[in-house]
């Protein structure tokens, strides 16, 4: 089902006013997680302002250590739903576990399975009998063939709504948070007719490194991008040093859109 053979034109997934794939480009933005009213609006106002088109931020964390900040759940859904409401932002939120399913489809205008959950197998069936699209990152070090199948599994539930997103994978590198493997966007488009965004902000974990890499993202190909921006980096709950502030977020739109234009 995932296969460009079967389905030679791009598949286009729209939500409002975004819409990613299939010649259209969306950028979506947001903290790492939501943290309070006030941080949530502040940077969706902001992220709207400056052109974004959708609304990300996490209300169920999967965190490395189990004393870390794991998220608001369904106070932070209330919240993107609020923000959305104030915006007109579509949402996008990660689910964590299969109890969490009914809770978080009920919120969220797009499902993100996270890099830790690309093989949950149960999870990914579930999602896959759900009505919302699922942004579906790739694993922490899974090969693209893994990827692809990971896609199969939501589509042939019934699902068909799936973007990927390459939000780099585990090397031998330590310089950067991951690697992102940039050359696999124009690889899984070559393979797949589904759209395919980059996350910079994970891919790379380092501010600086956001905006070339988003440039070189679409030069690749991508369909669209998954941006990390928070109205004060420095006091972010998780993941400020890879975390745009507004200005630079408004900066990188503005080169972004040009380069789409060009392309
Ligand atoms: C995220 O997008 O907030 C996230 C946790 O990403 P990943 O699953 O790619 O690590
Ligand atoms: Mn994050």
């Amino acid at each position: 089902l995932v296969s460009r053979e079967i389905k030679p034109e791009g598949t286009t997934i729209e939500v409002g006013k975004l819409k990613i794939g299939g010649g259209s480009f969306g950028i979506v933005a947001g903290p790492c997680a939501v943290e309070s009213e006030e941080q949530l609006l502040q940077a969706a106002e902001g992220i709207k302002a400056a052109g974004g088109d959708g609304l990300r931020g996490g209300a169920f964390k999967p965190r490395t250590s189990p004393y870390s900040f794991q998220g608001l759940e369904e106070e932070g859904l209330k919240l993107l739903a609020k923000a959305r409401e104030k915006t007109g932002l579509p949402v996008i939120t990660e689910l964590m576990n299969l109890t969490e399913l009914d809770l978080v489809e009920e919120y969220t205008d797009i499902i993100q399975i996270g890099a830790r959950n690309m093989q949950n197998f149960g999870l990914l069936r579930a999602v896959g009998r759900c009505s919302k699209p699922v942004l579906l990152k790739r694993g922490l070090a899974a090969t693209i063939e893994e990827w692809l199948m990971a896609a199969e599994y939501i589509m042939a539930e019934g699902n068909h709504q799936v973007i990927l997103c390459e939000r780099g994978i585990r090397t031998f590198e330590t310089a950067t948070r991951n690697t992102l493997d940039l050359s696999a966007v124009p690889l899984v488009k070559s393979l797949t007719h589904l759209p395919v965004v980059v996350d910079p902000s994970h891919g790379t974990g380092k501010r600086k490194l956001v905006l070339p890499m988003a440039k070189a993202a679409v030069v690749s190909g991508a369909d669209g991008l998954l941006i990390e921006v928070h109205p004060d980096p420095a006091h972010a709950w998780s993941d400020g040093e890879q975390s745009l502030d507004i200005p630079d977020f408004q900066r990188l739109v503005g080169s972004v859109r040009q380069l789409v234009k060009w392309r």
